[in-house]
């Protein structure tokens, strides 16, 4: 993984961090001076934002040593993406106000994700397992509709669905295209998977990640060199490396 993109991303936490202790100082100043009354609420207020940035504090360091060192507990690994994924909204919102990618942010919070999935151990049946792609990985100009089944390829080759239903047809995995969030939804909901390997953007695949809390989920980049949501492709190896690990193999 691109190393800018992490520092972005703990740029933005130290940032939430800056922010969170202005704000302390700033109503520590207006409340300084200001009568008994107002005691109570002046410790409430600075016990919880004391505790909050020792929290950021906290996930600075964690997340550091996960993307660099690669070596830290996993319950730790575990109760710092729970923080992070807490302070995503915030840390987007600071993206925005300082008019900086939004995709570094999700680039890194996937990694994280991932880094996490990896770290645990998993011995999941083949049906247990469910690739979900989004259906710009068919060549666009293809007739054969693939949404409801994949099966309607024909393997012309002429993308990456073809070498899907190599693996769907090698391991004995469930594979499926989604045009959106809310088909991947249902997709999830009927089928019930255990282990979920998603291939998509920055954006989807974040979002998906959230949605789905009580399923490991492993997140895979999409390829786009047409540009966004066009003949896009994916790593198969990746996917391969992902199911395999999934049956406990790795
Ligand atoms: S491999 Fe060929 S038939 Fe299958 S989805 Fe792609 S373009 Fe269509």
């Amino acid at each position: 993984m691109n190393n800018d993109r992490i520092n972005v991303f703990l740029i933005l936490m130290a940032v939430l961090g800056v922010k969170v202790t202005l704000l302390l100082l700033f109503i520590n100043y207006l409340l300084s001076n200001k009568g008994e009354l107002l005691d109570i609420f002046f410790v409430i207020f600075n016990t919880l934002s004391i505790a909050i940035l020792g929290i950021i504090i906290f996930s600075v360091i964690v997340s550091y040593s996960i993307l660099y060192r690669e070596n830290v507990n996993k319950y730790l690994m575990k109760i710092n993406f729970k923080l992070v994924k807490a302070m995503y909204p915030l840390i987007i919102n600071i993206c925005k106000f300082l008019k900086i990618s939004k995709n570094d942010v999700r680039n890194t919070y996937i990694h994280l994700n991932n880094i996490y999935i990896y770290s645990n151990n998993y011995n999941l049946n083949p049906e247990d397992i469910m690739i979900l792609t989004p259906h710009c990985i068919q060549k666009g100009s293809c007739k054969h509709k693939i949404t409801n089944r994949i099966q309607n390829c024909i393997r012309c080759k002429g993308c990456d669905v073809s070498d899907l239903l190599d693996i769907k047809e090698k391991y004995k995995v469930k594979v499926f295209v989604a045009t959106g969030g809310t088909l991947a939804r249902k997709i999830i909901k009927e089928n019930r998977p255990k282990a979920i390997i998603a291939v998509a953007c920055e954006r989807d695949l974040t979002s998906g990640i959230q949605d789905v809390e009580k399923i490991p989920v492993i997140g895979i980049l999409n390829e786009r060199p047409n540009g966004p949501c066009l003949d896009t492709k994916v790593d198969i190896e990746k996917i391969e490396n992902a199911i395999n690990f999934f049956l406990g193999g790795v």
